[in-house]
C-alpha cells in the first residue's frame, strides 16, 4: 500500500527563486520559524511513497500565513543590505546569495574593498551580520 509522507517548509514567496527553510515535521514548527524569519508562506510537501519506498508522486501546496494586509506587503519582508566599508557603495537584496554575488563582484572589481552585510527586519531594524563571508565560504 502506498502511503503519504508530509513535511513543511517555511518560504518567503511562491516564486521559483524563493528562499526555503526547513524541513519541519509539523505545520506549527514551520510557522514559528517562518514568523521568526519574516517569511509569509508555508510550503506543504506530500510525498506519495510506493511499496518499494520509492517516491511515486510529489505534491506541494503553498499556504499564506494568516496576517493583516499591511504585513502581507512584500516590502515588509526581511531585506539584506550590502555596503562597502571602503567606498560606501551599497545595494539591497532579497536573498543571501544575491548579497554574496554583489559582494563578490564588488570586491573583485575593486581590490582591497570590503563589503559589510546588514539585515533589516521590521522588528529589529538594521543589524550587521559579522564575518558573513566566512560563514558563506
Ligand atoms: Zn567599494
Amino acid at each position: 500500500m502506498a502511503y503519504k509522507e508530509i513535511f513543511w517548509m517555511a518560504c518567503d514567496s511562491t516564486e521559483q527563486l524563493r528562499a526555503e527553510y526547513g524541513p519541519f515535521h509539523t505545520r506549527a514548527e514551520a510557522e514559528q520559524e517562518a514568523r521568526k524569519l519574516g517569511f509569509h508562506f508555508l510550503l506543504r510537501y506530500e510525498h506519495i511513497i510506493g511499496e518499494n519506498d520509492d517516491i511515486q508522486e510529489v505534491r506541494c501546496i503553498f499556504l499564506e500565513l494568516p496576517e493583516g494586509p499591511a504585513t502581507a506587503n512584500r516590502t515588509a519582508v526581511r531585506k539584506l543590505h550590502t555596503r562597502c566599508a571602503t567606498c560606501g557603495e551599497s545595494a539591497v537584496h532579497d536573498l543571501n546569495w544575491q548579497a554574496e554575488v554583489w559582494a563578490d563582484i564588488h570586491e573583485f572589481e575593486h581590490s582591497r574593498h570590503r563589503v559589510r552585510l546588514f539585515e533589516q527586519t521590521r522588528a529589529e531594524g538594521l543589524k550587521e551580520i559579522g564575518n558573513w563571508r566566512d560563514l558563506c565560504a
